[in-house]
C-alpha cells in the first residue's frame, strides 16, 4: 500500500486523530462480524431476535447463554496485527480510539481509554441498579446482584437502548476537535456511531476509510484504503515510522 507523503508527514508531526472501530477490525481475529453473525454463524440465531430488552424480559436464560456462548467465544480469540498497529499508532499521534466492539480486543492489545460506544461482553451490570461486574457467580442463570436481587445483563447495548452517555459524548467531542478521522471496518450503517465521521468531515478534518468494502460512507471522505485493517493500518504505522 503506497500512502500520500504529505499524509505521512503530518502524522509525523503527532495530530489530534480520532479512530473509530467496527466488527471489521476483529473479524481476523475471527470474531464474526454482524453479518456474519445474521447469517447464522453466531449459534445459528440472528442478533436481531435475542440482542433486545423485550428478549431478556421474555427469556432471560435463553439470551444469557447467548451471550455466554459469543463471551467463551471472544475469551478465545486474540487482538491481531490492527488491534496492535493501533497501540503504536497511538505513540506516534494524540490518538482518541473509539470503538463499536464489544469483545474489550483493543484493551487487550495495549490500548488505553477506549472509548466503548457498545458497551463490552466480558463484562455485565445490574438490570436494575446498572453496577457493574467482571466476574459473577452463575450456579444461577441468569446470575444475580448479591446486593439487589435482580438479575444481571451482559453489560451490552442492544437494540432500541441508548448508548451510554458518558462514552457517546466523549465520541462527539473527539469526531468534532480531531484533525484526522480514521473509519475502520465499520459498514457504516449503525447510528448514532456513523454521524461520527461525518461530524468529523463538517469540522473540517480529514476523514480516512479502511475497509474491504464500499459503504455509505466512501463517497464523502477524502482516501478510501481498500482492504484488510490489519495489513493497511500495520503499512501505516510502518510507512509513518520509516524516514521516508
Ligand atoms: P458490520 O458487521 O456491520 O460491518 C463490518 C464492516 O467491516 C463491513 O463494512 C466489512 O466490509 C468490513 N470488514 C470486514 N472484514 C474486514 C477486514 N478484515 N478489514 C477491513 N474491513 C473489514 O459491523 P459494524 O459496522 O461494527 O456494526 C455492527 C454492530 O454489531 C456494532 O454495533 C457492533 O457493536 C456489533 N458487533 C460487534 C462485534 C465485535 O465486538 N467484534 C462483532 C460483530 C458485531
Amino acid at each position: 500500500m503506497k500512502f500520500e507523503a504529505d499524509l505521512l508527514n503530518y502524522l509525523r508531526r503527532g495530530p489530534l486523530v480520532t479512530v473509530l472501530t467496527g466488527a471489521g477490525i476483529s473479524a481476523e481475529s475471527g470474531v464474526p462480524t454482524f453479518r456474519d453473525a445474521i447469517q447464522g454463524v453466531w449459534h445459528n440465531v440472528s442478533p436481531l431476535e435475542l440482542a433486545t430488552p423485550q428478549a431478556f424480559q421474555s427469556d432471560p436464560k435463553r439470551v444469557w447463554d447467548w451471550y455466554a456462548y459469543r463471551r467463551e467465544l471472544v475469551k478465545q480469540v486474540e487482538p491481531n496485527a490492527g488491534h496492535k498497529a493501533l497501540v503504536e499508532l497511538a505513540k506516534i499521534v494524540q490518538l482518541t480510539l473509539i470503538t463499536q466492539n464489544v469483545d474489550g480486543l483493543h484493551q487487550l492489545a495495549g490500548s488505553h481509554d477506549v472509548i466503548e460506544l457498545h458497551g463490552n461482553i466480558r463484562w455485565c451490570r445490574c438490570s436494575e441498579t446498572g453496577e457493574r461486574f467482571e466476574q459473577w457467580d452463575d450456579t444461577e442463570t441468569p446470575p444475580r446482584n448479591p446486593r439487589s436481587g435482580a438479575y444481571l445483563r451482559p453489560d451490552v447495548v442492544w437494540f432500541d437502548e441508548r448508548l451510554p452517555a458518558n462514552a457517546l459524548n466523549a465520541a462527539y467531542d473527539a469526531a468534532k476537535n480531531c484533525e484526522i478521522f480514521l473509519s475502520i471496518g465499520t459498514s457504516s450503517q449503525v447510528y448514532p456511531a456513523a454521524d461520527l465521521p461525518k461530524i468529523a468531515l463538517a469540522a473540517g478534518a480529514t476523514v480516512i476509510e479502511i475497509n474491504k468494502s464500499e459503504t455509505p460512507l466512501s463517497r464523502k471522505v477524502h482516501h478510501c484504503w481498500r482492504g484488510s485493517a490489519s495489513e493497511i493500518l500495520s503499512a501505516l504505522v510502518a510507512a509513518i515510522s520509516s524516514t521516508g
